[in-house]
């Protein structure tokens, strides 16, 4: 491996260590054993909308840029959105029972819709 390639294999391995530290720390939070105290929901309260905020980003970065292509190269919908797709929709998960909950809200309250929220190339 040329010096090049070494240094392009440690900043990947930082940015690999950078971006699991973060999830980790938030991850942490969620899985305190103590009782939450005020400033670990305030924490919540903002980090969760970050978290959903990042997974938009991603699906910025990766939207279907000509029919059947998406704009990192891979086929529509390409590794990401489909890991992210599969992962949202997990059997038991919550973003999935949370989605479920409130589509039933809509139907009941007869403003059963889509969600056809744009994703904003800007944020
Ligand atoms: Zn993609």
């Amino acid at each position: 491996m040329d010096s090049t390639a070494l240094t392009r294999a440690d900043a990947f391995h930082l940015l690999r260590q950078d971006l699991y530290g973060h999830l980790d720390e938030t991850e942490y939070l969620a899985m305190k054993t103590a009782g939450w105290t005020e400033t670990d929901a305030d924490i919540a309260r903002d980090v969760i909308p970050e978290l959903v905020e990042t997974i938009r980003q991603v699906f910025r970065v990766h939207t279907e840029a000509q029919p059947g292509t998406c704009d990192c190269g891979e086929p529509w919908p390409c590794r990401t959105v489909s890991a992210v797709h599969a992962r949202l929709n997990a059997t038991g998960s919550t973003t999935h029972a949370l989605y479920v909950a409130g589509e039933q809200e809509r139907v009941r309250l007869g403003r059963a819709q889509p969600h056809t929220a744009v994703i904003a190339s800007d944020p």
